[in-house]
């Protein structure tokens, strides 16, 4: 009998001959410094491994207090929230967390939405369409690309951090007098770690009247005196009408949010599609964020001893990859180059108890393959001592690290 799916073994097998073909590994047990992690070929119960590959910077993934906050609400709310916000899934928890994500952000409001990729993909969606023009930095997040694909708008891609560059094609959308234009970017890149130039970009969006929508997935909860992320790190937060950022990462819950205007948010309410038709994340979830947002208020040293130990270990390791020199924070991309030897360094981390994992294309451009090093508040100084004296080791081997 003919098999319509039978293309995608070829193309499977394409993958593993290129290697990058992806395998999905199960986590045993909580996130946190150490994990045990398990393939599906692999029956044994998971080795101990020393955790480089989670964006839980923060260490509150498995904060006791995030899952009694949970426990609480889904006793008093139930677990399911049964439908969409704008009909009867909007629980209490999910509204005092957009109350509190505003009040700590110093906006008028902020809209919950059931993950950071659906707040990327659907608000872009929302605020550009046909005869508009959005401008987008390239090594933007997959979700703020899935998210200019999703608009019939027309998408401008600006080189990286390229602020002159991004300036010739606004001055060009003003010859041929776009409508609407949008400047996107991530705040904290996610697999290079450096920061975007915010206050070029705040004046540049001044000077062409564009809108700015920045996306502090990865710096919320970190940068910044009280950890309002980048914008709060620049000193620019109130000339950016548009902030994106996850419950996932350093807040250790689950979700993606914006916060703005009031009209904004109204705005979103209305329009952004992955709100209006998909089901709000289980008031839980919203419980567990806010007992985050508790956590980041009461104990900065945990964002800044992060920070601390980041930038130590980016000194240590840029002797050896110029790439982490370049990094700003807790996210030290080690370009290697090669998708192979990449995934080959990898498993030589794990060997030593060091889960590395490996960023291949199509997270990063053909020929920058990189291992990504996410740093946690909850590693301790020997465990970046074992990371920096094993990478320091493979280098000084016989291949080092070509
Ligand atoms: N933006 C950036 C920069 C990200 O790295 C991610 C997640 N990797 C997202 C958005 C999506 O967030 P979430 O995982 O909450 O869907």
């Amino acid at each position: 009998m003919h098999d319509p799916l039978a293309w995608l073994d070829d193309e499977l097998a394409q993958l593993d001959a290129q290697g990058l073909r992806r395998r999905i590994v199960t986590r045993l047990g909580p996130q946190g410094p150490t994990i045990r992690v398990q393939s599906d070929d692999d029956s044994s119960g998971g080795r101990e491994l020393i955790n480089f590959g989670a964006n839980d910077y923060l260490g509150l993934a498995a904060d006791r207090r995030l899952a009694a906050a949970a426990a609480t609400a889904a006793r008093e709310e139930g677990w399911g929230a049964g439908a969409s916000p704008l009909v009867s899934g909007h629980s209490a928890s999910h509204r005092l967390l957009e109350q509190r994500l505003a009040q700590f952000l110093g906006t008028e409001a902020s809209l919950v939405f059931p993950s950071g990729f659906a707040a990327n993909s659907g608000t872009i969606a929302a605020l550009v369409g046909r005869g508009d023009v959005v401008l987008a930095d390239e090594k933007n997040h997959a979700s703020l690309i899935d998210g200019c694909r999703l608009s019939p708008a027309d998408v401008r891609i600006y080189p990286h951090c390229d602020t002159a560059a991004l300036a010739a094609i606004l001055a060009e959308c003003e010859i041929k007098n776009c409508r609407r234009r949008l400047i996107v970017t991530d705040t904290l890149f996610s697999m290079d770690g450096d920061l975007a130039p915010l206050a070029d970009l705040v004046e540049l969006a001044e000077r062409h009247a564009a809108m700015l929508m920045i996306d502090e997935a990865h710096a919320t909860g970190i940068f910044g005196k009280s950890g309002r992320g980048i914008a709060e790190h620049f000193g620019v937060e109130e000339k950016i009408p548009i902030r994106m950022g996850t419950l996932s990462k350093a807040l250790g819950s689950a979700g993606g949010f914006v916060a703005g205007s009031r009209v904004l948010i109204d705005w979103l309410a209305n329009r952004a599609r992955p709100y209006v038709f998909s089901t709000a994340h289980p008031p839980a979830i919203a419980a567990a964020a806010i007992a985050a947002l508790d956590i980041i208020r009461d104990e900065p040293h945990r964002r800044t001893e992060l920070l601390q130990n980041a930038a130590a270990l980016r000194e240590k390791l840029s002797a050896i990859f110029p790439s982490a020199a370049r990094a700003a924070g807790q996210i030290i991309p080690l370009v290697i180059g090669s998708a192979d030897v990449t995934m080959q360094h990898s498993a030589t981390l794990r060997r030593r108890g060091l889960f590395v994992p490996g960023i291949r294309p199509p997270s990063v451009p053909q020929g920058q393959s990189l291992l990504r090093v996410s740093l946690s508040y909850s590693h301790t100084p020997a465990m970046l001592n074992q990371l920096a004296d094993a990478l320091g080791e493979i280098r000084a081997g016989p291949r080092g690290f070509l």
